[in-house]
């Protein structure tokens, strides 16, 4: 069969990877490059001013190494390295304090006195986390469903935190937070606990696209700009602004979710009500090397889950220590940082570089329909993946790739 995968990040490549063999597969890619979220700089990302022999990720950065099977199968399959990466997290606070999490005590305090005095601060916060984790223990999973994390999280110092996280998680504004879906969020916070192993691609995320091309027989398509999809009961027709028009017996979506009607010129009622919700959610992330935002606080030791709150209205970032996420030499007196929504305070001269990412806006009601878009993938020659469809990060998209090429046969182990 001719398929057409339109979108080349994680979900689409993975699809177009595991039916290869199967199929005569095209990816259409709107970007010039492939990788969608996933932006390793000196791989799929060019950048001028960092040292050639460095790789670092300036978007998708860290998997859970428990938590993510068919990541794993995956990255096994194509002989992928992954290493072991530690996390722990601070949270910073618009009046100077600031709190470290247990990994944070661990490795970031140098003195006795001093682990003692963050653990008293850290067992401050624990009686809103305690009523949180019984709360979610307690939780079925029917009773998160349509619910927003608003309804388990409040406004303490450990509910900003986490609510902080999932922000960093889900690359999302703070302040939209409140109406993320509980049922995507709880038990992602469910499993993210101290003893949360957590690991990264060695030689950076863009590593494994890398792997999959060198094996892949299909067509590439980048900066293509389709204008239309139709289908018909011969198949699917797609049209390109430049006026190229490719005929194919099934389309996958890997896009975001929003493209899905945006592209479509015959989308049917289901489809609409599927799809109407779901927005786009933009944001762009830095790779720095500013570690002077630390100072005000009297830090030295930075986390890879640092979460800053920059002011009382709900304007939050991140900032993550990639020396240790992407396994450079820590000897080294540059400290390269990726962070959104920090700007404010980071020195622009000290910028390496800047990545735009597209990602789906989360809520309620966006999400309604996932399971209605899974059990009729396939139909009118119309198959969706992307992680979305699942808990939305990495394992999700690879997930998803998974479960459209089942269905369309093709290579599984
Ligand atoms: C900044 C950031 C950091 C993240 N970090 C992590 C992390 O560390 N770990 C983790 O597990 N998850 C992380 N995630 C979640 C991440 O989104 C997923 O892990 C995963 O990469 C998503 O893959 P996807 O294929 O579903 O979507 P995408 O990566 O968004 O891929 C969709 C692709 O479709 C293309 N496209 C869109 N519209 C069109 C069109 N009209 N025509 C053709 N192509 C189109 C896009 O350009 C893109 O290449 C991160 C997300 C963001 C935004």
């Amino acid at each position: 069969m001719r398929i057409a995968v339109v979108g080349g990040g994680a979900a689409g490549m993975t699809a177009a990877y595991l039916l290869d063999k199967a199929h005569d597969i095209t990816v259409f890619e709107k970007e010039p490059i492939l990788g969608g979220n996933i932006r390793t700089l000196n791989k799929n990302v060019h950048c001028d001013s960092l040292d050639s022999r460095i790789t670092l990720d300036n978007g998708v950065v860290e998997f859970q190494r428990d938590y993510f099977p068919n990541f794993h199968k995956l990255m096994h399959k194509l002989q992928v390295p992954l290493e072991d990466t530690p996390i722990s997290s601070e949270l910073f606070l618009p009046d100077g304090h600031y709190y470290k999490s247990t990994g944070a005590i661990r490795y970031g305090c140098t003195t006795k006195q001093e682990r003692i005095f963050e653990s008293f601060k850290l067992a401050s916060t624990l009686i809103p986390y305690l009523y949180f984790l019984a709360k979610m223990t307690f939780a079925s999973p029917d009773s998160l469903r349509h619910r927003p994390v608003s309804d388990y999280l409040g406004n303490s110092i450990s509910g900003r935190w986490l609510k902080m996280l999932l922000m960093y998680a889900y690359s999302m504004p703070y302040k939209k937070i409140d109406d993320f879906p509980a049922e995507i969020a709880i038990p992602l916070l469910a499993h993210s606990g101290m003893h949360t192993k957590w690991e990264r691609i060695v030689g950076g995320v863009y590593s494994y696209i890398e792997m999959i091309l060198m094996q892949f027989s299909g067509s590439i398509h980048c900066n293509a700009n389709i204008t239309r999809v139709n289908r018909d009961s011969a198949g699917v027709q797609i049209k390109l602004a430049n006026g190229e028009q490719h005929h194919f017996d099934k389309i996958i979506f890997a896009t975001t979710p929003d493209q899905v009607l945006a592209l479509l010129t015959d989308p049917s009622e289901n489809e609409i009500k599927r799809f109407k919700d779901w927005k786009l959610n933009e944001i762009d992330t830095v790779i720095h090397t500013d570690t002077s935002i630390y100072k005000h606080f009297g830090v030295t030791y930075f986390s890879e889950f640092d979460v800053f709150q920059n002011d009382d209205k709900g304007n939050c970032g991140y900032n993550a220590y990639l020396d240790r996420l992407c396994g450079l030499d820590t000897e080294d007196d540059i400290n390269y940082c990726l962070s959104y929504n920090m700007e404010q305070r980071i020195d622009p001269e000290k910028i390496l570089n800047r990545q735009h990412h597209r990602s789906p806006s989360y809520n309620v009601e966006a999400i309604r329909y996932r399971q209605e878009i899974l059990h009729t993938n396939g139909a009118n020659n119309t198959y969706h993946a992307g992680a979305y469809l699942f808990e939305g990060l990495h394992e999700g998209a690879i997930t998803s790739g998974f479960a459209v090429a089942e269905l369309l046969g093709g290579l599984q182990w």
